[in-house]
Formats: C-alpha cells, structure tokens, sequence
C-alpha cells in the first residue's frame, strides 16, 4: 500500500548508487584507486520487504542504527529465508546493555561504532558466547572528526590508542577501520570535506605508528549526499539511505 502510494523503487535506487560509486571510483587519485568500495545499504525505519527487494537485486551489506530493529529484521522469518547469505552492519550508537543484543543478531558482519574501550572490552569478552569458536568480531572505531558534542565516536587523537588496544587485547575482535559521520550539510563546493581528510589522517597516522599496511584499514564515510565526495576522498565503504529507499520521516 505504502510501496504504490510513495513509488520508490529500490531495485532501480541500488542499481543508480552502484553506477554512481563506480564512476566516483574512477575520479580517485591514482594511489587510492586499487581500493574496493563497499556499499552499506541503511535501511533502518524501512520495512522488511524492501530489504528483500535490494537483497534480490543483489545488495548484500545493510546498516542500521537500532539494536531492537536490526534485531527484530535480522531474525524476521522472511529475511532469514530469503537473505541467508545477508551481512549486517550496526552504525548507531551502542550502549553498554545493548551489547549481548546486537551480538546476538544473525548475520552481524561488522560493528562499525566501537568508541571506548570499555565497549572493546564488553565486546571481546561476550563474543565467544555467540560466534563460532576462533570466528572475530569485526569492528571499526568511530571518529568524531567534526568535533561536534552531539557527534558519539573518539577524538581524532585517541584513535592510536584505542586501535592499539583493540589489537593487542582484544583477540576476539578483528579491527577492520574507522568511520565517521561528519558535519552535516557540508557543501563539497566549498572544497574537500574537512572531516574526510581527519579520518584519512588518522588513518595514515594509525598506519604510521603501528607499522600497518594502509589498505588493510577501511574508511567508513559518506552517506546519499556525499557519498561521491566521499568516494574520490577515498572513502571504502559508504552507507546510504535514503537514495536507495527514499525519504525517511523527519525526527522532531
Ligand atoms: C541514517 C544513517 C546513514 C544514511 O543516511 P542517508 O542520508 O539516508 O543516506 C548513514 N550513516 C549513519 C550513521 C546513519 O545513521
């Protein structure tokens, strides 16, 4: 009913982003241009069967920002029939007793909002309860580049720290990047988003104090209205919304 009323067609939505990030792809700078970009479909307040619909058309990486929801969607009886091979990513913000929740979702690939230690901890401790035995967790660490109080994730400072304990103590956990959300409404005309060359930054100073191979750190950044931006800033991973599934309500 809702699906005739608002026409959106997501088939279509997944297929324009995928050609889109192609074509972002090929404006990078030479050095970045080897790397893979992975597309985070974000599907949180959508229903399931628009899910099913970017699932059929191929689209397997989904996020959502919600324990209760990605919970309630991942064990929903028609995704686990139809989207068995469906990789789940959380990228909202997680609280302490949420943590056996969200590790408790079938199909949870990557928690992409890691920003205390304390979380790391919970983390790597719980994980042996879900996974399969010698099966990581993997996570990436969310920076706060815009330096907003509202904005959840780590200063761009303490990422060395941090991704060094997760590395040395946290065994359980497979470190696979950084992500951030930035300022919103940054207009590119204004030049490089400042707050994608601070997560670029942190990652090649990761790189550089810990002696790691840049290609083996991902960065998660660009969402439906900078994901192209993003992308030529060599973005790994975008998670885009509303341009696959249309509009979302507006929060008041
Ligand atoms: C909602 C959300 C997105 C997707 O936003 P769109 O503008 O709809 O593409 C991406 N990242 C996070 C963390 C979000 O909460």
């Amino acid at each position: 009913m809702l699906r005739a009323m608002t026409e959106i067609n997501v088939k279509q939505g997944i297929r324009r982003v995928l050609q889109q990030i192609e074509e972002a792809k090929l404006r990078r700078s030479e050095e970045l241009r080897g790397s893979d970009v992975v597309l985070v479909a974000v599907s949180k307040i959508k229903p399931v069967e628009l899910i099913i619909e970017a699932y059929d058309e191929g689209q397997r990486h989904f996020g959502e920002n919600y324990v209760q929801e990605l919970y309630d969607k991942a064990t929903n009886a028609l995704i686990q029939e139809k989207c068995k091979d469906i990789k789940w990513h959380f990228i909202g913000h997680l609280q302490s007793n949420k943590v056996n929740k969200v590790l408790a979702v079938p199909n949870l690939h990557l928690i992409e909002t890691v920003d205390s230690r304390k979380r790391a901890t919970q983390l790597n401790k719980n994980w042996p309860n879900f996974g399969g035995p010698d099966s990581k967790l993997n996570i990436m660490l969310q920076v706060n580049t815009s330096g907003e109080d509202v904005k959840n994730g780590i200063e761009p400072s303490e990422v060395n720290g941090l991704a060094e304990f997760v590395l040395k103590e946290c065994q359980n956990l497979r470190l696979q990047g950084l992500m951030t959300i930035g300022q919103y409404g940054y207009d590119p005309a204004q030049g490089p988003n400042p707050d994608f060359l601070s997560l670029r930054k942190c990652r090649d100073d990761l790189c550089k104090a810990l002696n790691i191979n840049w290609k083996d750190v991902g960065l998660s950044m660009g969402m439906s209205t900078d994901f192209e931006h993003a992308i030529e800033l060599g973005s790994t991973s975008v998670r885009v919304g509303s341009s696959i599934f249309g509009e979302r309500p507006k929060k008041n």
